[in-house]
């Protein structure tokens, strides 16, 4: 397939010339972070540069998010990541803070391009061209959601229509009378806007969207929830994965078996979460990144917290990227241990999914007598809860209850959905 993507090299020569890329780039970040950015400087101050090869990759620190987070309250407001005057500066973002406090994360004129140009990758991998007309179904806020991907859009040439400031009803209609052929949402608001357009008589099946581009949520690499989505729509699902504080790093291709990382702009690692030791092929591990190009805040072995399986296959689209089988599996912390099992939500989803019944779902971890227990919430007839719990049984080989809850009573998300409800005691309260 012809795309504009722009590879290193073919994957004949993959490792050699990828490597030799990496390195330079990485040798030509890790020089200028060692002079001009404090964090980093302090962070480098022990490692001999540049380095010879990519084995003494392992030897420079990690970055871990909470570093950065405490760095910012120590020098507040932004922390000390930064390697330009403050007045280079032209972008403000940060992250949810689903799971703590917030980061903030600045880019400058070149880093913001850099990202920007990350975002037309994953549009040139989903075949978007200049003829689209892109629908952004998202509010714009002080989160990075969608806004490079705008940006990109319009980069590419394509019409560019943002859904901001309005309701699921509003967005439909303006996607099938503005004839939008690309959306851009969560995969779980892709499914709701399904959902309310069934209700309100809205015929997206027979629109002009032909794809969909999602980020926010690994959904769209879940079989289940991408042909969920793909019947409802008529279209093609792809998947994208980013982060605040890293950059737009991978994207699916028309194989829709994983994401590729951009090698071009980041170099991936994937550890053992225990030993930070890299796992072999058909293992799963942390991944573990590096930008190459966003010299404004760059990171450095940054542990991602997601979940991949490393895989040396190539992928047959002819991407010499690396590919992550599945996309990204779970995140580190979303993982609970019930009877020796790992049981990550994505998994549960990917079973729930399979059955069309169920609008939405909840997972709820708690302790009961000592022990982790996990329990569903799912908004379906009571018919599903028998043949759901089964293949629940089967598949993760646990007993997890399954109750059903009245329709539209679980929370619905536009933005990251976050379906675990955690009631398990916090470290340093009393357990009742
Ligand atoms: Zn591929």
């Amino acid at each position: 397939m012809a795309h504009a993507v722009t590879y290193v090299d073919s994957w004949d020569h993959r490792d050699l010339h990828i490597e030799v890329h990496q390195l330079r780039r990485l040798n030509e970040l890790l020089l200028f972070a060692a002079q001009y950015n404090e964090f980093y400087r302090e962070k480098l101050h022990d490692v001999v540069l540049p380095i010879r090869d990519m084995g003494a990759l392992r030897k420079l620190p990690f970055t871990r998010k909470q570093e950065l987070v405490e760095d910012q309250v120590q020098h507040p407001p932004y922390g000390r990541n930064h390697s330009y005057p403050a007045s280079k500066y032209v972008r403000y973002h940060q992250t949810s803070g689903t799971t703590g406090k917030p980061l903030k994360v600045l880019d400058t004129q070149q880093s913001w391009e850099w990202w920007t140009d990350c975002w037309l990758d994953v549009l040139h991998s989903a075949g978007v061209t200049a003829h689209d007309r892109v629908f952004l179904a998202f509010s714009f806020g002080p989160f990075i959601g969608f806004w490079a991907a705008y940006e990109g859009a319009e980069k590419l040439g394509a019409l560019v229509i943002a859904g901001g400031g309005q309701g699921s009803v509003e967005r439909l209609t303006s996607i099938v009378t503005n004839e939008a052929t690309v959306i851009l949402c969560t995969p779980s608001y892709a499914l709701h806007l399904a959902e309310v357009a069934k209700e309100n008589g809205i015929d997206i099946r027979n629109s002009h969207v032909k794809k969909l581009i999602h980020a926010g949520e690994p959904g769209a690499s879940i079989p289940a929830v991408r042909d969920a989505i793909e019947t409802a729509w008529g279209a093609k699902c792809y998947d994208h994965s980013g982060m605040t504080e890293m950059g737009a790093y991978g994207y699916s291709c028309h194989e829709q078996c994983g994401l590729h990382v951009n090698e071009r702009e980041f170099l991936a690692e994937i550890v053992d979460p225990k030993t930070l030791e890299p796992v072999a092929s058909g293992e799963t591990g942390e991944l573990v990144l590096t930008n190459l190009g966003r010299y404004g805040f760059p990171l450095i072995r940054y542990r991602t917290g997601d979940i991949v399986l490393r895989s040396d296959e190539p992928c047959a689209c002819g991407n010499p990227y690396r590919l992550l089988p599945g996309g990204i599996l779970g995140r580190a912390d979303d993982m609970v241990v019930v009877r020796g099992v790992n049981v990550y939500p994505q998994s549960l989803e990917a079973i729930i999914r399979e059955f069309e019944e169920v609008t939405e779902f909840r997972i709820i971890y708690e302790t009961v007598e000592e022990m982790v227990q996990v329990k569903l919430q799912v908004e379906a007839p009571d018919s599903v809860v028998q043949p759901l719990a089964s293949k629940l049984r089967q598949r993760v080989g646990l007993r997890i209850e399954v109750e059903t809850v009245p329709a539209n009573t679980l929370p619905r998300f536009e933005m990251k959905a976050r379906r675990i409800l955690d009631l398990r005691p916090k470290p340093g309260t009393l357990a009742r």
